[in-house]
């Protein structure tokens, strides 16, 4: 398989392109054992996020009902068409995934996992797309660097710990389920990678308002060497001592930094500063 698609791609005179996060795998392995620890199962619906040559699309469309997959680079058409003949139950999209209309395509697809080699330079604005548009996505099993994949898991109180951590966890349980060292692409990257699933579980983290949740997250990682009280001040427009009450009622100390708080106490903070906000600003 590996020297099959390395001929395919150059006897089509591709060139890999950094800038799209071009690092491919076809180590039939890797590819197989990714998709197995997705837990996709032949009932399933997958959507894959950069198809590259169609080496995790091939082996998922052997586990999977159907699989949807998105490519923005259309040179890889002529490639896609030779390594993926033959192979009826999946199908191209030539399109950049973040320009997608999530609600559209789950109009037509119905509930679905995402099993993805991702392009790393948009990570974080694709898992964060399908996290907040995303209704019928059930899974993201998701190769990215090593360490976004610590901080996509991180534990509070922890360096990796960071605003994307505490906007995962209002909707998924996060778990690294595989490490991935960079001699497994082509071309090999300068850092590691790692595997990491997130299960969604609505209601996994019950808030009264998710927006201000995620505004309350936003505003303690602002400036992450500050106290969450001045943080909290600079976001909110909300005075010190509304910042300190607020922070009070919810039993966390009012000299704390952002990173010391669970996503749990994010809850608990919003929840009050809802309060407070309303008679502030009213942001
Ligand atoms: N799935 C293949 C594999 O595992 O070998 C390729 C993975 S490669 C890391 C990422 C792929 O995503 C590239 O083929 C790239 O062209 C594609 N890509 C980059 N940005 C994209 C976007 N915004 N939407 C869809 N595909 C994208």
């Amino acid at each position: 398989m590996e020297k099959d698609v390395k001929s395919i791609l150059s006897e089509n005179g591709f060139g890999f392109k950094k800038r799209l996060g071009q690092n491919f795998i076809t180590d039939k392995n890797l590819l197989s054992s990714i998709v197995q620890q997705s837990g996709v199962t032949a009932d399933d619906t997958v959507v894959e996020i950069g198809c590259g040559a169609g080496t995790l699309t091939r082996a998922i469309a052997q586990h999977a009902r159907r699989v949807i997959g998105f490519e923005v680079d259309t040179t890889l058409k002529p490639v896609l068409a030779q390594t993926l003949a033959g192979l009826d139950n999946a199908q191209i999209i030539f399109k950049d995934f973040l320009k997608v209309n999530l609600a559209q395509l789950e109009g037509e697809i119905g509930s679905y996992s995402v099993v993805a080699n991702l392009p790393y330079y948009v990570t974080t604005p694709l898992i964060t797309k399908l996290l907040e548009e995303g209704k019928l996505c059930k899974s993201l099993t998701v190769m990215v660097q090593e360490e976004v994949a610590l901080r996509l898991c991180a534990s509070e109180n922890t360096p990796d710990y960071g605003a994307i951590t505490a906007i995962i966890a209002l909707r998924a349980d996060a778990e690294i389920i595989k490490r991935v060292p960079r001699r497994m692409f082509t071309p090999q990257p300068n850092v590691d990678s790692a595997v990491v699933k997130l299960t969604v579980r609505d209601g996994r983290l019950p808030v009264k308002n998710a927006q201000l949740y995620k505004k309350t997250v936003h505003a303690a990682f602002a400036a992450r060497r500050k106290t969450l009280v001045n943080n909290l001040v600079n976001s909110f427009g909300i005075s010190r001592a509304q910042a300190e009450e607020a922070l009070i009622k919810c039993g966390i100390d009012i000299k704390a930094r952002g990173e010391t708080l669970s996503p749990e106490a994010f809850a608990r903070l919003s929840a009050t500063l809802a309060d407070c906000t309303a008679l502030g600003r009213g942001d």
